[in-house]
């Protein structure tokens, strides 16, 4: 099974020479193999035509190229495409590919599940495996560049999991995904239940990627009912980091807001939200709740009241958009990645959800 050789696709390219130490070419090997890897996406070495023979042999005695097989690969009528990855067991994540008219865009996995217990997620119900390796991060990019027609420029971290929880491994791949893929740090996105310490870690780094909070609620007895995370870190404190990160970084951050009918889209909560985020950088999302049975009775608002809850944030100068929902007939929009699957590859219910924030 790959999963007992280490892959090739996760290692920086300090790694890769590492690898190569004991030849006399490995600073040439290395970059050549950084860029089949990464740059072309390359997964068999047996298209590695410019490495000579028996280094590839000896790469393939003791590697994988990359550690991911597809268990399902789905395509949605708007052709947006969703794989069902694993390695091996049943531990499955998925990864998106959404093409636009202007670009091509991918949202992947940060973890197997999530340990954070969000009440309208498909992905928090069930519950948290294991926090995937750069080499399972990245390799998802790689995953859908393969299918893709068009070079993918974009990616947000928006499939399974809190990208913040894992956060040494999520750093390593963004700095991949820029370094060896070349993407822009512009064009990459992480999106955070909103972990404090580690925002304000990560202003630290002084990476312009793109920093989104999913606010959900201004309000803290409502945000506390939806999102255990709220009774750590409260709206105040977590607005607080994002508007550090915003003076840190330069960098424009994005609200991400979900419209559940009765609970987060009234006009008393737009007010607040025009309030506290007045003066900062930033764009607000509106999603409206896609439905995941959570037994908590959530709907999707009717259009008109999500139409009020932007003219009133509109009105009150704050930049809004709205998510323009793709891959419905295919489950494949925000929190209904579960990787719940039939047969073989369904995920098992983990025993129990982690209690990371005691
Ligand atoms: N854990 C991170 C990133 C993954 S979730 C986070 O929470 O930000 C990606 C986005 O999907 C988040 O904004 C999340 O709140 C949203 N989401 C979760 N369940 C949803 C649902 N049922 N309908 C619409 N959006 C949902
Ligand atoms: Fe985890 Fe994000 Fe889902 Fe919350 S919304 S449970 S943080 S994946």
């Amino acid at each position: 099974m790959s999963e007992a050789k280490p892959s090739l696709v996760g290692m920086t390219r300090g790694e890769l020479k590492e690898a190569l130490v004991s030849r006399p070419d490995a600073n040439l090997r290395s970059k050549q193999l950084a860029l089949h890897l990464y740059k072309r996406a390359e997964a068999d070495l047996a298209n590695m035509a410019d490495l000579p023979q028996e280094l590839r042999d000896e790469l393939a005695e003791h590697f994988a190229v990359q550690p991911l097989e597809v268990a399902a690969h789905r395509t949605s009528t708007d052709g947006v495409e969703k794989l069902l990855v694993h390695n091996g067991d049943h531990q499955v994540y998925e990864c998106v590919l959404l093409p636009y008219e202007d670009r091509v865009s991918c949202c992947i996995s940060s973890q197997v599940g999530c340990p954070m217990g969000c009440k309208f997620c498909a992905t928090g119900l069930g519950g948290f495996d294991r926090n995937l390796t750069p080499g399972e991060i990245v390799g998802q990019y790689l995953l859908l560049q393969r299918i893709s027609q068009r070079r993918v420029s974009h990616v947000v971290f928006m499939g399974m999991g809190e990208p913040l929880l894992n956060y040494k491994n999520l750093l390593i791949s963004l700095r991949l995904l820029h370094d060896e893929v070349g993407l822009s740090y512009r064009h990459l996105t992480v999106s955070t239940v909103g972990l404090v310490p580690q925002i304000l870690d990560l202003a630290k780094e002084q990476l312009p990627i793109h920093l989104a909070l999913s606010l959900h609620s201004p309000i803290d007895e409502i945000r506390d009912r939806l999102m255990p995370v709220n009774h750590k870190w409260p709206v105040k404190e977590v607005v607080g980091a994002m508007k550090e990160y915003q003076r840190a970084t330069g960098r424009k951050i994005t609200i991400e807001y979900l419209l559940i009918k009765d609970v987060t889209d009234t006009s008393e909560q737009a007010v607040e939200l025009a309030r506290i985020m007045k003066g900062t950088p930033s764009v607000v999302n509106l999603i409206p709740f896609n439905w995941v049975d959570t037994g908590e009775g959530f709907h999707r608002p009717e259009a008109e009241r999500v139409r009020t809850f932007r003219g009133i944030l509109a009105k009150r100068g704050i930049n809004v958009t709205q998510r323009v929902e793709r891959g419905h007939d295919i489950a494949a929009a925000c929190g209904q990645l579960a990787g719940q699957h039939q047969g073989k590859f369904a995920r098992r219910a983990p025993s129990s959800v982690l209690p990371v924030l005691s």
